[in-house]
């Protein structure tokens, strides 16, 4: 998990605790890796640090700050999936909101956090609306998640919206400098993670991931080489690549081509696959529009496919010779 925490999110609030106007329920949103959790512990601690400098900083090495932090503070319950991305049932949810009716342990604050608001179902956010609507003294509900069109328009309207952005280009490469980052890696890290601070981190140690964007750039340069799209059986050969290698591989072929029809129409700046402006702008000029959309529906295809109890053999063949008989040029 990263360390980064969003500071965006935690002035927007920050003022509410100086002057005692906490509002009950706040819903945090950003996408995956902005430091939405880091921010909603951070205020948990500046709420119940005992040892806060200038009355506001908490001091992060009393045993609260230290277990706010790890998220196994009793008076910070948080709620999560027992599997990554796994729905949260709701009685769950009732669990962990039965500590209403005790009191906090170590001051006169609990603070509740659901750091995967969508993963709780409309039963689920019923459920939590209900105590959000008569909350007990003291009690905040810090509500994140990467996709607010899951939450209940009830809940919505009950909290108090925050967004944590990520992080403009500059402050990305000063951040990856400071978490260690090779220079010869910046740009790459870069196009791979976006503005997420949190998912740059999970990229630098997730060797597969860069191995495997290596393979899928080794294919689009025998493309833009060869003038074909055959290759891609000698560099994916369908005996030898297994259901995961597909699901990282598939998503950056997808992330390659849309940079690529990006740069034919002279939209270079945002990319998400390739570092190398020259050789997208080259390639996508030269590449046919239909086949790249092509190849994109294909690779769509044979991940619906993997859903399903298809061959894997079979399905990546097929897909391979689909794409051989794309051609480059219009
Ligand atoms: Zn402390």
């Amino acid at each position: 998990m990263s360390a980064y925490r969003c500071q965006g999110v935690v002035d927007a609030i920050l003022p509410a605790v100086r002057e005692n106007r906490l509002a009950g329920c706040y819903l945090i949103v950003g996408e995956r890796g902005t430091g939405k959790l880091a921010a909603a512990r951070y205020l948990a601690q500046v709420l119940i640090c005992q040892n806060k400098r200038d009355g506001v900083t908490p001091c992060g090495i009393c045993p609260d700050c230290k277990q706010i932090e790890q998220g196994t503070h009793v008076d910070v319950p948080e709620l999560w999936p027992e599997e990554e991305g796994k729905r949260i049932p709701v009685e769950r949810v009732r669990e962990i909101l039965r500590e209403n009716y005790t009191l906090p342990t170590s001051g006169d604050r609990r603070i509740f956090i659901f750091p995967r608001m969508e993963l709780l179902r409309a039963d689920s956010q019923n459920t939590l609306l209900k105590s959000i609507e008569e909350p007990s003294d003291g009690t905040i509900y810090f509500l994140l998640t990467e996709d607010k069109s899951k939450i209940l328009p009830t809940v919505q309207s009950r909290a108090v919206a925050v967004s944590a952005m990520g992080l403009p280009k500059e402050e990305m490469r000063r951040y990856l400098r400071k978490i260690g980052c090779e220079q010869e890696r910046l740009d790459e890290v870069l196009v791979m993670a976006g503005s997420s601070p949190g998912q740059a981190e999970e990229y630098l140690r997730d060797t597969e991931r860069a191995q495997m964007r290596e393979k899928v750039l080794r294919y689009f340069q025998t493309v833009f080489e060869h003038g074909s799209f055959t290759r891609l059986s000698l560099i994916f050969p369908p005996a030898r690549i297994s259901r995961n290698e597909l699901y990282l591989m598939l998503p950056m072929m997808r992330s390659g081509l849309c940079d690529l029809i990006a740069a034919r129409y002279g939209a270079n700046e945002d990319r998400h696959f390739f570092t190398d402006e020259g050789f997208c702008r080259d390639m996508g000029s030269v590449l046919s529009l239909k086949s790249s959309v092509e190849l994109f529906d294909l690779s769509l295809e044979l991940e619906a496919a993997l859903e399903t109890n298809v061959n894997l053999y079979s399905a990546l063949a097929g897909f391979h010779m689909k794409a051989a008989g794309l051609v480059c040029e219009d």
